[in-house]
């Protein structure tokens, strides 16, 4: 597959009274056309961000600072904020968190469709009309035309995340990236909206960014998982790597810590100890370390390289535990969580 998006050493700080926050800090990645990747994290760790940022949405005192963005060839960091606007919507599109906030409470579902369709395509109304109730259909909302006359409200939380997804899906966007699009539902409303993602990824062939601070999500859909701590990758390889062989403590972290939708039996889980690191002063070396059982001396004074695992050149782990000089994990088979 090719690569639709191409992300090299992407850098996002925020200029704060108190310094810099190094909020994204070179970030690499690519997503395939077609493909469904994961941003994995606790929150502030850069992954919405690093969302925000491709799409060039950062908002004062924010600023990209270097690094590339380059969407089928085109680098989007270099484009004048006009060619952007078109390039929001028509070839990337975004699903946030809450739809109650970004839904206009005021206004039915069909104008707010409308509106959407029409900024980006010149179409007469009773089309925009006919493209809106065909969106709703493919995101499989009942009785599609009726709805277009009803106010947010008057639908259910899954119903409204379906009428985000519909509003980003309806200009037929290359990416569509998914900001926790499921957080602020319940588990079996979530595995809804994880199926129905799916189902319109085959369907339409668009690529995903799905960005979650839930690795339980992402099984169902993403082929590929990028997990973020303290604005850097630590982590990335094929979802069944990381679920099956994970290599970086923190990983093994976010693993323990939540239930999987598609677990079939239940454990227990346990917290990640300690809160994320200041990003206006990072901890030297692996910035993981002050909250890892594993850390070493080298650990608090050189910062990681990547390395390879599993020899398939997919799986990449950034963690002095790779080390050939390292002792093993107690408890511990090679990186498997015991
Ligand atoms: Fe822990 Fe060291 Fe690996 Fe960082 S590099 S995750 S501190 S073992």
């Amino acid at each position: 597959m090719d690569n639709l998006l191409r992300v090299r050493d992407l850098k996002t700080s925020f200029f704060t009274y108190a310094g810099e926050v190094r909020a994204v800090d070179g970030v690499n990645f690519d997503v395939a056309g077609g493909e469904a990747v994961a941003i994995v994290g606790e929150s502030g760790c850069g992954k919405s961000v690093t969302a925000m940022s491709l799409l060039r949405l950062i908002p004062e005192p924010g600023k990209v600072l270097a690094g590339s963005v380059e969407l089928a060839g085109r680098d989007l960091v270099k484009l004048k904020e006009r060619e952007m606007r078109h390039v929001r919507g028509n070839d990337i599109s975004m699903v946030f968190q809450d739809p109650m906030t970004s839904l206009n409470p005021v206004l039915t579902i069909g104008t707010q469709l409308m509106e959407a369709i029409r900024q980006h395509q010149k179409v007469e109304k009773d089309k925009a009309r006919a493209r809106a109730i065909e969106t709703l259909e493919m995101v499989k909302i009942p009785s599609a035309d009726k709805r277009l006359a009803q106010y947010p409200h008057q639908l259910s939380g899954g119903m409204r995340q379906r009428v985000m997804i519909a509003m980003a899906l309806s200009c037929h966007p290359k990416l569509v990236i998914c900001d926790e699009p499921t957080t602020s539902l319940d588990v079996t409303i979530q595995a809804q909206i994880i199926e129905l993602l799916k189902d319109l990824k085959k369907a339409t062939g668009m690529s995903i960014i799905l960005i979650t601070h839930n690795l339980g999500v992402v099984a169902g859909l993403a082929t590929r998982v990028i997990v973020m701590y303290a604005g850097k990758i630590v982590e990335y390889g094929p979802v069944n790597e990381i679920y099956g062989i994970p290599q970086h403590p923190y990983t093994w972290g976010l693993l323990r810590s939540v239930p999987r939708l598609d677990a079939a039996e239940k454990r227990r889980l346990v917290p990640i100890y300690g809160q994320p690191p200041d990003l206006l002063k990072p901890p030297v070396g692996c910035r993981f370390n002050p909250r890892c059982d594993h850390a070493m001396k080298i650990c608090r004074e050189q910062e990681p390289p990547f390395v390879p695992v599993n020899g398939n050149g997919q799986h990449h782990v950034a963690c002095w535990l790779q080390h050939p000089a390292a002792p093993a994990v107690a408890g511990f088979k090679k990186g498997v969580p015991a």
